[in-house]
């Protein structure tokens, strides 16, 4: 298996031939081909499987076929547990996504610093809106960002997300998304409360455990 079969377009192999990545990891061979295809995923994924990578190289090929709406929206939202995960995310994806011709806009927010410039970096929106739940939800409440037009979900290390008590954010984000989205579920393991996460938020996922 190649990067090549998995049918990414000349940028993103770029990148990834860039990066020194000869193959796609086990999760990347699997999940990539679902995402590019609109479909949701169940992801059973340990950090340093290639998870990263596994939804944003196809998350990137899709956004890069469309057009920011402008305003306050975001089409892609990628939800993580912690600032520093946020902060590998956004950089992941701006790597990936540095060779395409319509450079597409990432922006990483999280709390325990000033909400200002944070809120001033959305005008106009974002591509990719990578985010912790607590500061997200500020956000929305002083009108710096709309996710009415988010059409593609992720939620990063779900486990994680729970345990830290993030059940009561997601739930208040979730409402604020179209119902009509495509949701891609990560997680290292699948406690109860990660299986009914997923149960609430997938619709008909495909499942990937490597
Ligand atoms: P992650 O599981 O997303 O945190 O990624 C773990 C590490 O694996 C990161 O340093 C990535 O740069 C690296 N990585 C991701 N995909 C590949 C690949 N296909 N081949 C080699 N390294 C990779």
């Amino acid at each position: 298996m190649s990067f090549t079969a998995l049918k990414l377009s000349v940028p993103l192999l770029r990148a990834v031939a860039e990066k020194g990545y000869d193959a796609p990891t086990p999760i990347q061979a699997e999940a990539i081909p679902a995402v590019l295809r609109g479909a949701d995923v169940w992801a059973s994924a340990q950090t340093g499987s290639g998870k990263t990578a596994a939804f944003a190289l196809p998350m990137l090929e899709r956004l890069s076929a469309g057009r920011r709406p402008g305003g306050r929206f975001v089409r892609a939202l990628v939800l993580v547990p912690t600032r520093e995960l946020a902060a590998q995310v956004g950089e992941a994806f701006r790597r990936y996504g540095r060779f395409l011709a319509e450079p597409l806009k990432t922006l990483v927010v999280y709390g325990g610093v000033s909400i200002n410039p944070q809120m001033m970096a959305l005008g106009g929106g974002a591509d990719i809106l990578v985010a912790t739940p607590g500061r997200l939800l500020d956000l929305v409440e002083h009108n710096a960002v709309s996710l009415g037009g988010v059409a593609t979900l992720v939620l990063d290390e779900a486990d994680r997300l729970l345990a830290l008590g993030f059940a009561g954010e997601l739930a208040r984000i979730k409402r604020l998304m179209p119902a009509q989205r495509q949701t891609l579920l990560f997680s290292a393991t699948f406690p109860p409360e990660v299986e009914a996460l997923a149960q609430g938020w997938l619709r008909e996922p495909v499942r990937v455990a490597v």
